[in-house]
């Protein structure tokens, strides 16, 4: 049924290295799901009954990762794999041990158990499957197989129960309802409804990831559709796509960008996605009676970032992008003098052009500034030139076209 020609060698010399010492090893998660339903695995996680350190014992290349959850990272020069030993949920009195705080969430899980066991830890019966690549069958205790065929998310246990435990399982069941086009279990619908708002006691950096995980993944557009009909985008942005129109429209146009990429296999990086989704707040708190007020613009972009960081960490490194992206913002509508050759050798010049075409794509405003900046580019000197004599020989209102009073409005 599954076909071992699609799982990576390594991982498969994995699972028979583990199963010599006479341990357990299966395949398990993601990677059984996507094989099953098609798709091609991201990566290939093992499961076990060896610990952390009888793993680390046998594999010379590989690092016990974690605390809250211990892992093994066994590398080679290509891949890396994800061994996790099998865990029991509560109740257990070996030597791990189960955290939780007040609300029920797990903060620690380090309980050892059985490959039953492990299973009711898991989020979604899909994901929930032990493949083993030598024997070719699979372990299924909560009935995934069945709903794979059904083509439905359905909890492990009570959902109810289960999200307040972890509520990055709400995020969870959005992502893969659309990543396999299968519809929600109701229960779980209702879960998302009740336990949405617990995301605010998740750390902003384990938000930063699933915010990663949600939008760069090449589904960005229709996981942010399903997450505003959940009501749980604000946990993510803090932007808010009701505030007006063009604030709707820019966040879709820079998700439908990402996307786009993605399907491409052009590059893309939380970065620009981030600067363009706090891109109105940025101008709102600037605007002053429908103009860009310089000083304000300068001094809150550090706020505008602080807001989003409460939400979900933003890396050091994508400060200074993020702000050069905005800054350039302001430095496109000057088309000058020198100013336009200085702004095209800016390092992030490409990534503001991108922006600027997806502001004017959502203020519905076209063939303006981004024009003449495509124009601009392509050219030789000589044409670049006479852009900006004409420019200047037209009046300097039209040089300020697509100013920032669509979005200002
Ligand atoms: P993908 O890698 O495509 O995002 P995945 O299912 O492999 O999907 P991972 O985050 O890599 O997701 O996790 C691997 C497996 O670990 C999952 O399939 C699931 O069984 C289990 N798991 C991961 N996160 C959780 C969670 N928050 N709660 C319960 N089980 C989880
Ligand atoms: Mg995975």
């Amino acid at each position: 049924m599954i076909n071992n020609k699609k799982i990576s060698k390594f991982a498969i010399s994995i699972v028979k290295d583990i199963q010599n010492k006479n341990f357990q090893a299966y395949l398990v998660g993601g990677c059984v799901r996507d094989l099953l339903c098609g798709i091609e695995p991201k990566d290939f996680d093992i499961a076990t009954n060896a610990t952390p350190e009888q793993i680390r014992k046998i594999f010379k290349a590989s690092r016990i990762i974690g605390k809250r959850f211990k892992l093994v990272h066994i590398f080679n020069r290509a891949e890396l794999i994800e061994v996790a030993t099998f865990r029991s949920g509560e109740d257990s009195s070996n030597e791990g041990s189960l955290v939780k705080d007040q609300a029920g969430k797990i903060l620690r899980d380090n309980i050892w158990g059985t490959l039953e066991e492990d299973t009711y830890r898991r989020d979604f019966t899909v994901n929930a499957l032990y493949y083993c690549p030598i024997t070719q069958k699979i372990e299924d205790h909560n009935n995934g197989m069945k709903h794979i065929h059904e083509r439905v998310i359905v909890s492990i246990g009570d959902p109810q129960k289960r999200f307040a435990e972890d509520p990055v399982r709400s995020l969870r069941a959005i992502r893969f309802s659309n990543k396999l086009n299968f519809k929600i279990d109701t229960d779980i619908k209702h879960a998302i409804y009740d336990k949405g708002s617990l995301l605010l006691n998740i750390s902003n950096a384990r938000l930063f990831d699933e915010f990663c995980k949600i939008f760069l993944n090449g589904m960005a557009e229709k996981n942010f559709a399903k997450l505003c009909t959940f009501g749980l985008n604000k946990y993510l942005i803090g932007t808010n796509p009701e505030k007006n129109e063009f604030t709707s429209n820019l966040m879709i146009e820079a998700l439908r960008n990402t996307d786009r990429r993605i399907s491409n296999d052009q590059s893309v990086t939380p970065g620009f996605l981030v600067a363009a989704l706090l891109w109105p707040q940025l101008i709102e708190i600037s605007n002053q009676k429908g103009e860009i007020n310089l000083r304000k613009f300068f001094r809150s972009m550090d706020r505008v970032l602080r807001r989003q960081q409460k939400i979900t960490a933003i890396p050091r490194k994508f400060h200074t992008y993020i702000k050069d992206i905005w800054v350039l913002q302001l430095k496109l509508q000057s088309r000058i003098g020198k100013q336009p050759y200085k702004t095209l050798k800016h390092p992030r010049f490409r990534a503001a052009y991108d922006f600027l075409l997806i502001r004017e794509r959502a203020s519905g405003h076209r063939n303006t500034l981004g024009d003449w900046w495509t124009n601009f580019q392509k050219n030789d000197d000589q044409i670049k030139k006479s852009l900006i004599t004409k420019l200047a020989e037209e009046n300097q209102e039209s040089n300020k076209k697509f100013g920032f009073s669509e979005e200002l409005r």
